[in-house]
């Protein structure tokens, strides 16, 4: 099968510098690693090394990989619920955390599963060895918290490899910054990890290993009609999960389509076969697919409003600027129809910046950059979007998200859309309605609709 590249508009430049596919092969060959040897990625998330039990199963299931004759990079995360203590830790100890320290404290968690997973399968005789992120080493920027990835070293790991190790234990989420601290790479980030060693050294494909066993037409917890999908669309799932679908990190995605990474999602509780799990690939190798793809949601959002503010040139950059420079992640954008000069803006965020993001406004109120009547915030709504490329050809799909929220009496407070997809912002207790009714409404349980 060819795989085919798309360029995805708006997608930022990447800056892991790789080759292309032949140029990575030869340096794996040049490295002393015979040619015939092919690699393989595969990333056990935390509730797959959630016990020593569990670390067992996985490793068996490396091992088998081993004896399929593949060398493998397994990419681990630290085992579930550890790294929302570790975060509770530092949150509990310092208000207004040094990021530097935050990474020091959470990237914790990774290492020991790396290190409990290569001693499980030296146990099982797999010449294993375990990698922390500044060994390996992968190269981020400064941005603690959310670094990105600049940079993956294959030099150390091919040596190991070509000195006879079967198995590189790496862990996820974590790197080291130019100034040589270790930085991690934001909620999630081993799946971003693992796509990215998959480029890095030209795996024959990433197999992400989670607790589904594969991606669904919405999260299954919602409801038990969400469907697996076999196949996806790179731009798909991107938009899935930058919309809320935490199966996988966004960045993850993108890199895949940037690198055409074979990317596939199955579960590590269940025996996979070849054509397990979800395979994420480019549009053009997906025979039929609904136009609606699936639905996503973000339960903690928030919505401000700011009251009765000059409707003049510049206002929006008095307002959204300070924000941005606090960090404020903001989401949807309205403003309303102005009245004798006066308008009012509302804007969405994430409910845990909403006092970062209001002092940012107190204090352009304060400053007499921007004047208006009062701010007014709501804590209590949730985003629901529905994503598809088949929109893109298909009318009509904004319509009939809002006449099955009507049905169910959801009021809508906010709408954006793009080519591929439709947000709405409610009340955040219709949002398992919500999701259910649009899930009905899209008819996605059935496929080829
Ligand atoms: P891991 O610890 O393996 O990284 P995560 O908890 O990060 O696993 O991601 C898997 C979870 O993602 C699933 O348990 C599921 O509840 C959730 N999820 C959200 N949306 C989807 C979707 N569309 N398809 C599959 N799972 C989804
Ligand atoms: N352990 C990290 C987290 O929970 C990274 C990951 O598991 O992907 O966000
Ligand atoms: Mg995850």
């Amino acid at each position: 099968m060819r795989w085919v590249k798309i360029q995805r508009r708006n997608l930022p430049r990447l800056s892991l510098p790789l080759h292309p596919n032949t140029t990575r092969r030869k340096t794996r060959q040049s490295q002393g690693i015979p040619r015939e040897m092919p690699l393989l990625v595969m990333k056990f998330g935390g509730t797959s090394v959630a016990s020593l039990d569990r670390i067992r199963r996985a490793a068996k299931r490396i091992g088998r990989e081993v004896a399929n004759g593949y060398d493998v990079i397994v990419i681990v995360s630290a085992m579930s619920g550890k790294t929302n203590e570790l975060v509770g830790w530092v949150e509990e100890t310092s208000n207004l955390y040094d990021a530097r320290e935050y990474d020091a404290v959470v990237s914790s968690g990774e290492q020991v599963t790396a290190g409990l997973m290569a001693l499980t399968l030296q146990e099982m005789d797999v010449p294993a060895r375990s990698w922390s992120g500044w060994q390996v080493p992968l190269k981020t920027d400064s941005a603690h918290a959310s670094a990105r990835i600049k940079e993956i070293g294959t030099d150390n790991i091919n040596a190991k490899f070509a000195e006879g190790m079967k198995v590189a234990v790496v862990a996820g989420f974590q790197g080291i910054s130019p100034e040589g601290r270790t930085t991690t790479l934001g909620r999630g980030g081993s799946d971003t990890t693992a796509v990215a060693f998959a480029a890095a050294f030209d795996a024959e494909r990433c197999d992400i290993y989670t607790d589904v066993d594969g991606v669904y037409t919405t999260d299954p917890r919602i409801t038990d009609k969400a469907r697996k999908l076999d196949r996806i669309a790179f731009e798909e799932m991107l938009e899935l999960a930058s919309l809320g679908a935490k199966v996988l990190q966004t960045r993850s995605v993108e890199l895949a389509m940037r690198y055409n990474v074979r990317l596939r999602v199955l579960s590590s509780f269940e025996d996979n076969n070849e054509n397990a799990g979800t395979l994420v690939c480019s549009e053009e190798d997906i025979m039929e697919s609904n136009v609606v793809a699936g639905v996503a949601f973000v339960r903690d959002e928030a919505k401000m409003t700011l009251l009765s503010v000059a409707d003049r040139p510049g206002i929006a950059a008095a307002i959204f600027g300070p924000l941005a420079e606090a960090s404020v992640n903001v989401d949807m954008i309205v403003q309303n129809i102005s009245e004798d000069g006066r308008t009012d803006m509302t804007f969405s965020l994430p409910v845990n910046q909403v006092e970062r993001a209001r002092q940012a406004m107190e204090s352009i109120k304060a400053s007499g950059d921007v004047n208006y009547a009062q701010l007014v915030t709501d804590e209590d709504v949730a985003k629901v979007s529905v994503v598809g490329i088949g929109m893109r050809s298909h009318a009509g799909v904004a319509a009939k998200m809002f006449s099955a929220l009507q049905n169910e009496g959801i009021n809508i407070r906010v709408i954006t859309t793009s080519e591929i997809k439709v947000s709405v912002l409610i009340d955040r207790k219709y949002m398992e309605l919500a999701v259910q009714a649009l899930h009905d409404a899209f008819e996605l349980e059935k496929a080829g609709v």
